[in-house]
């Protein structure tokens, strides 16, 4: 995100308060249409929704093309575009969503969100096949926003595709295939293959050859495609149906992947964007391939021909793929006698926990999650009691809710922590805070989790804050906040001690702040703070590969 927000200041202050109050409203209430597209999958399915969702948004760039939410209306606009074209194919809405993307630039060159445009038309002109395009952009990033949050992943793909321009030269319409990956549980195989880019693919069983000794196969091409120099031809998995996966490069122009299989097989493919990856399921049993495939079922229904894309940044990856792992407990910080921060006027940090805990537990059984509140009333719980509880519910995210403090009443921010060693003084301190009702210090606690370290979730954890820190942050940004960007950091909390799974600490505010404070206190503001947390485990969730590696239960 651009550092430039000097003049977007300068403009907010000359808008009159009446004007701005109703570009507050269009905006909500383009966002409310838009939760509700959201929320309902036969109504995603026809376009003539969807655009009435982009008008909304459009209306309010239209009529308050100086206010605050103007940028982010057009921003929506143009994501909404994208995800419509995940259920129309139509080329005509990624072109849409890429011009409007360039025109919030153009418009508003020093909004915070004109590099994460940049950087999604350049993810667009490449799924377009127009990689100079896409190259220009990133360079664009790297040059003009080099203080945002988008430089880094531009400079990333300027690398990559430096790499690739000399293996690939004359044929840059061909896809490298990048790695092959694979988990299984005890319903069905699922292999993915990332790609460079969306390609085309096509399927076939084959039946055992006795004489060439070969068993069941299910055989996936993709066409313009290319494996990399040196790839694996074969891996062994032995686990379900699946014996080896075999790669190769099958002519100048086709990749060949074999599933070498010990039955029949039932299978379901589709394509899935950022990144681009085509995913096989395979299984002996008919039954778990419905279950797992029925969301992409209906997706197909409204398409033909071309295999199905996803749209990205849609909620409820849970409820879409039906995982067998979508346990999630939720622990409102403190409670009962211990207060948690205070702030002014005798507000207590355990009591804004709850409230947000409950709101996000209501939202994530929505999406389709299994949830548990640690606390549902102001009562006391040791830490040791939250991370117990969460291991015995079997729980596959653990987050924690607290709210930050500071002496300087002037501090405000948010930052998300997982658990590790550290050696940073503010840290430790906001460990401390937390740690308070342990009987156990702050280097008992290092000393502990140093014993714990190979066993730990924490390469897990990090990912999850990283996630879920990144979402919340823009959440908030998105309804104005103005508050730092505290980061992801490690600290030696307590209550993420000992949890077998992914856990994190959300610090969403500081209580001792005023301003902080009373968004805080704001039902809508609590809401915007949990739809960021909920978008970062559907994200989450959606890039990671801990939710089925083997977690049969
Ligand atoms: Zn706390």
């Amino acid at each position: 995100t651009g550092v430039l927000v000097v003049t977007a200041l300068v403009l907010t202050a000359f808008t009159s308060s009446s004007a701005s109050e109703g570009a507050a409203l269009a905006y909500q209430s383009a966002n409310k249409a838009y939760v509700e597209l959201c929320r309902d999958s036969s109504a995603r399915k026809s376009r003539t929704n969807w655009l009435q969702v982009i008008n909304e948004f459009s209306v309010v760039f239209r009529n308050h093309p100086k206010s605050r939410y103007a940028p982010s209306a057009r921003y929506r606009t143009a994501g909404l575009y994208e995800q419509l074209y995940g259920y129309s194919g139509r080329k005509g809405d990624l072109e849409d969503a890429a011009s409007v993307y360039l025109d919030l630039v153009k418009r508003y060159p020093q909004s915070t969100l004109a590099d994460d445009a940049l950087y999604k038309t350049a993810g667009i002109y490449t799924r377009l096949g127009r990689e100079d395009k896409a190259v220009a952009l990133y360079r664009k990033i790297v040059s003009q926003y080099p203080g945002g949050d988008m430089v880094a992943s531009a400079r990333k793909e300027l690398k990559s595709v430096q790499v690739q321009e000399q293996p690939i030269k004359g044929s840059s319409s061909h896809a490298t295939v990048k790695k092959v990956r694979q988990w299984s549980n005890k319903d069905y195989n699922r292999v993915v293959i990332d790609l460079e880019k969306e390609i085309p693919f096509s399927t076939m069983t084959l039946g055992p050859d006795k004489n060439a000794g070969r068993p069941d196969r299910l055989v996936i091409d993709l066409d313009n495609a290319r494996t990399l120099p040196g790839a694996q031809y074969k891996t062994s998995v032995n686990e379900g149906i699946l014996s080896d996966i075999r790669l190769s490069q099958f002519n100048r122009d086709k990749v060949r992947v074999v599933l070498d299989l010990t039955g029949k097989p039932y299978y379901e493919t589709f394509i899935l964007q950022d990144p681009p990856r085509l995913v096989i399921d395979v299984s002996s049993n008919r039954k778990s391939i419905k279950d797992v495939a029925s969301y992409q079922s209906n997706i197909k229904k409204v398409r033909s021909g071309t295999p199905t894309i996803m749209p990205t940044d849609m909620p409820s990856i849970a409820s879409q793929f039906s995982l067998k792992v979508s346990r999630i407990v939720i622990d409102p910080g403190h409670g009962g006698k211990d207060p948690g921060a205070l702030g002014p006027g005798g507000i207590k940090e355990k009591d804004i926990t709850l409230a947000i805990g409950k709101l996000l537990a209501k939202r994530l059984k929505q999406e389709g999650f299994e949830v548990y509140l640690t606390r549902q009333t102001d009562v006391f719980l040791t830490l040791e009691e939250r991370t117990t509880f969460a291991n015995r519910k079997k729980a596959d995210l653990f987050i924690s809710i607290h709210v930050n403090s500071n002496v300087d009443t002037s501090v405000r921010g948010i930052e998300t922590y997982f658990l590790n060693l550290t050696t940073d003084a503010s840290a430790i301190e906001v460990a401390a805070r937390e740690n308070a009702t342990s009987s156990k210090s702050i280097s008992d606690l290092q000393l502990i989790i140093n014993d714990l370290m190979l066993n730990s979730k924490i390469n897990e954890s990090s990912k999850f804050a990283d996630s879920v820190h990144k979402y919340v942050m823009s959440s908030a940004k998105n309804v104005g906040y103005r508050g730092r960007d505290l980061g992801v950091r490690q600290a030696p909390f307590y209550v993420l001690l000992g949890a077998q799974m992914p856990s994190i600490l959300v610090e969403l505010g500081f209580i001792t702040n005023s301003t902080d404070l009373s968004l805080l206190r704001k039902e809508t503001y609590q809401k915007t703070m949990v739809d960021g947390i909920a978008k970062g485990i559907n994200n989450y969730i959606m890039n990671t590969t801990y939710a089925y590696r083997g977690r049969t239960r």
